[in-house]
Parts: structure tokens; sequence; C-alpha cells
């Protein structure tokens, strides 16, 4: 038994079962016993793979793209670049590369990281750079923003409700037999579940993450009076239908309950919520795109073509199977989507679309 599991066991049995949320945020983020407070799980002998740790390719277009909106918004010399959970800080360190070739464009790098971990990697992966980092939004400092999230949300808290007849359950953390199990609440009302009841059935589960919710309505409404653009990267969809909670330990799936704290532990992001949660806020979001078109958009196939000639033949395969990796509906190209927000008026962020405008009167 993992010391976490444990220690929730006492928690539950003592006051009750957990929402998914809770455990969730436990498993990722306790401050001894966390998933993400003591490793660095990236790569081959960690538990995952993220595009940016698959090829430079992935962070050097991200750098260019941003590069480009800040152009686009007339290159305002106190834009700070923001990256969201940045993992070991490669994204970053090969975004800012990419930049710095052109000219007058390098940008102050500010990370958002939980992890003290994680921290240390992405000050020894960044030491060449002045980094920061913040908290939260709010403590970053004042002008516009250009923001890059990688698999960041997925990682932010959901819950769970389990459509019954006209009303919800919530699915729960419970503990049967001395061992951590999924239960069912009594039946539940909540507000944020009401919009759901004409799009779900009975026996459908959804999923709500109020803290994703609440950070992209944070991040639009900053971006919107203060300038700036972001773009999100997650595995998703624009339905929040569906169990989609999952746990990941050395590039295979486990039990979520199993372990606990010693596996990655995700769900998918629900873009039209994001979507929504950036338009309340003032904010335009784009169209929801696969990361491949994406990626295509910004010209990978180009920048491939371009390193293949100076590699030598073995290399230049691998660079093949890196851009088929990112880019092939088989593998990550479908899987994850992009979606990019802006303040209105502003031009969308290169390899988006913005939303098609909705017609009231079509209503
Ligand atoms: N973007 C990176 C890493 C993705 S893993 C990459 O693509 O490789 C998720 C990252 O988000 C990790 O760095 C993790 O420590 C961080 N994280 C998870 N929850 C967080 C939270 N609530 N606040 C800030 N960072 C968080």
């Amino acid at each position: 038994m993992t010391p976490l599991e444990d220690n929730l066991i006492r928690r539950i049995t003592r006051s009750g079962p957990i929402t998914i949320a809770d455990y969730m945020t436990d498993c990722l983020l306790h401050p001894d016993h966390g998933y993400y407070t003591n490793r660095d799980p990236f790569g081959q002998a960690g538990d995952f793979i993220t595009a940016p740790e698959i090829s430079q390719m992935f962070g050097e277009l991200i750098g260019l793209a941003i590069a480009q909106a800040r152009m686009d918004r007339g290159a305002p010399e106190d834009a700070i670049l923001v990256e969201l959970g940045p993992g070991r800080g490669t994204l970053m360190r090969d975004a800012l590369r990419a930049m710095a070739k052109v000219p007058g464009f390098a940008m102050q790098p500010w990370l958002i990281e939980a992890s003290p971990m994680l921290r240390k990697v992405q000050a020894d992966t960044l030491a060449a750079y002045d980094v920061h980092w913040a908290d939260s939004l709010a403590d970053l400092p004042d002008g516009p923003i250009f923001v890059v999230a990688n698999e960041f949300f997925d990682a932010l808290p959901i819950r769970q409700f389990l459509r019954d007849g006209t009303g919800w359950r919530e699915r729960l953390v419970g503990v049967s037999e001395d061992h951590l199990s999924f239960g069912l609440s009594a039946p539940t009302e909540l507000a944020s579940l009401e919009p759901y009841l004409g799009q779900t059935n009975d026996g459908d589960l959804v999923q709500i993450s109020a803290p994703s919710n609440g950070f992209m309505s944070d991040l639009a409404d900053r971006i919107c009076r203060q300038g700036g653009a972001a773009l999100i990267i997650d595995y998703g969809s624009d339905s929040p239908v569906g169990d989609t909670l999952q746990a990941i330990q050395a590039h295979e799936k486990r039990d979520p309950l199993f372990t606990p704290g010693q596996s990655d532990l995700t769900a998918h992001v629900d873009f039209g919520a994001l979507s929504l949660a950036a338009t309340a806020a003032g904010a335009v979001p784009s169209v929801m795109i696969p990361q491949g078109v994406f990626l295509e958009q910004l010209g990978i196939s180009v920048r491939a073509n371009q390193l293949a000639q100076s590699l030598p033949p073995a290399q230049a395969e691998l660079l093949v199977s890196q851009h088929r990796r990112l880019t092939h509906p088989d593998e990550m190209g479908n899987l994850f989507k992009v979606l990019g927000i802006t303040a209105p008026g502003d031009s969308s962020l290169p390899g988006t679309a913005p939303a098609a405008p909705t017609n009231p009167s079509q209503g």
C-alpha cells in the first residue's frame, strides 16, 4: 500500500467518501506524496512522453507562432511569454531558441508550476535564460501575456456525475473492504449540471472541471484587459460526456485507484467548456482543431524536411518518425486538440481559425 493510499483510506473512513476532484488533487499534488511533487515523470524511462519531449520542432513552431502573434499586436515591448505546467521546460527552451532568431523578439519567460521538483528541472533546462516562476496568473507582472499550455488542463481536477433519471449522482471515492473503491452519492442537485440535462440520457456520465473553467475565465479576462493571446494544447474533445479519468504508469494504463500518487492521473479536456468560459469572459476562442492540422498549418513538414537535409540517414529517419508521431491521426494528430484564445478585434493565432460568429437570427 502506498503512503498516500493509507492516508486516503484513513481520511475517508473518518469523514466519508471524497470527490474525484479531491482524489486527483491529492494524487497529483499532495505536499509529501503527490505524483508531481517528487518526480520527473517524462521520457522513455518515466511514465509518459509529451509532444515537446518527442521533437524540438513542437516548441520551435509554437515559439514562432507566438512571435508572429506578438508582431500582429504591434510588438509590445513589455509582453511576456508564459507557460502553464512546463514539465521539464523543454517546450519553453525550444520556443525561446526559435524566437531569438526573429530580430527583437526575445521575450521574458514566466512559468506557472506547482511542483517544487519540476521547478528545479526547469531551472536547469533554462539556465541560459532569465526565468521567473509564478504560483498563479495573479502573480504575473502587468502587460500583455502570450501563454502556452501543453498537457496542463488535463491535470486539473474533474468531478464526475452520473445521470439518474432527471437528476444526478456524483461518482465518489470511498473505501470497501480496506481498499479504495468508486461509489455513487445520493441524488444531488448542482446548478452547473442543468445545461447538461438537454444533451445527455439516463446512465450518461458527465465530467466537469471547475478549476479548468475558472482558470480559463481568469486567463481570458486578463487577455481582454491587458492584451496577449493563449494557445491551449491537450487531449480531449468538445464534449463533457464519458468517463475519461485515466492513470498512466510506465507508459501503461492503470486502474485510477491503483497505487495513488505513483501514476499520472488525468482526464480529457472539455474544450467546449473552455471555449464557453473564454467567451463568457469576453475573449474570442478559435475553432478547436486537431494537433496534426495545427502543426501542418505552422509548417512542420517544411521544417522537418529542412532539418532532415543536414542529418545522417538514421537520424533523418528518426525525425520522420517524430513528425509522424506528432501529426498522424493514428498517433497524437487527432486525439490532441488546439484552442486559441484572443482578445476581441485581434487577429487569430497562426495555425488556428476564429470560430464562426453565431448569427442570432438563425437561433
Ligand atoms: N507541458 C509539459 C508538462 C505536462 S505535465 C510538457 O508538455 O511536457 C503537467 C504539468 O503541469 C507538470 O509540469 C505539472 O507539475 C504541472 N501542474 C499540474 N497541476 C498544476 C497546477 N495545479 N498548477 C500548476 N502546475 C501544475
